[in-house]
């Protein structure tokens, strides 16, 4: 149960449309917020653009030669490149080659790949670079922080101990030590059935 006084229950005759309610309003679990209700703002999210594939740089770069694109695997629905915009060194991405922007809207065989080339990034990653830990995940809209909203993609994000320091809170700036070609080529030569040799190890 609720716990909210009855006379709370009862149904709102109050007619101020458009003034904030405490959540004690609501026959629900309370909380400390104010709800400020703004359904005339529903135009801006159901706006949301999805450009043309034309301009997709995840649809563009399957296109390319794997270096210029930093693609180090291809799969039949779907493909890892680095992400040209690093959280830490061999940070890639998994693609559906399909311009769909969110998870919902895969189908089941983009789906399956992209969890299959997850778990290879992860096992070749911990091959290349020794990483002790991952973050991955998808950000599922721009408002959600994804920077190419209109183009799903999953975050593989090796993580090492102490990888850690000030420099994205004081600087906005983050420490990248090795160069992305550099990165690509270890993680590609490291893929399974690559047809290159195998990275040298560190
Ligand atoms: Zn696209």
């Amino acid at each position: 149960m609720t716990g909210i006084p009855a006379d709370r229950l009862r149904g709102s005759d109050a007619g101020d449309a458009g003034a904030s309610e405490t959540a004690a309003d609501f026959a629900s679990v309370p909380d400390a917020f104010q709800r400020l209700w703004t359904p005339h703002r529903m135009v801006y999210i159901q706006d949301g653009q999805q450009p043309h594939p034309d301009d997709c740089p995840f649809c563009i770069a399957p296109s390319l030669d794997d270096e210029k694109a930093l693609i180090v695997a291809r799969g039949t629905h779907a493909y890892v490149l680095l992400n040209l915009f690093p959280y830490n060194s061999g940070h890639v991405l998994v693609c559906p080659y399909r311009h769909v922007a969110t998870y919902d809207q895969a189908t089941p065989e983009e789906i399956a790949e992209i969890g299959e080339l997850t778990q290879i990034a992860m096992r070749v990653l911990t091959n290349v670079s020794n990483c002790d830990g991952f973050n991955i995940g998808m950000n599922q809209g721009r408002i959600a922080g994804a920077g190419i909203a209109e183009h799903l993609h999953q975050h593989i994000v090796p993580r090492w101990a102490l990888d850690s320091n000030f420099f994205p809170i004081i600087a906005g700036t983050k420490a990248i030590p090795r160069l992305l070609g550099d990165v690509r080529r270890d993680i590609a030569e490291g893929w399974p059935g690559a047809t290159t040799a195998a990275a040298a190890p560190r």
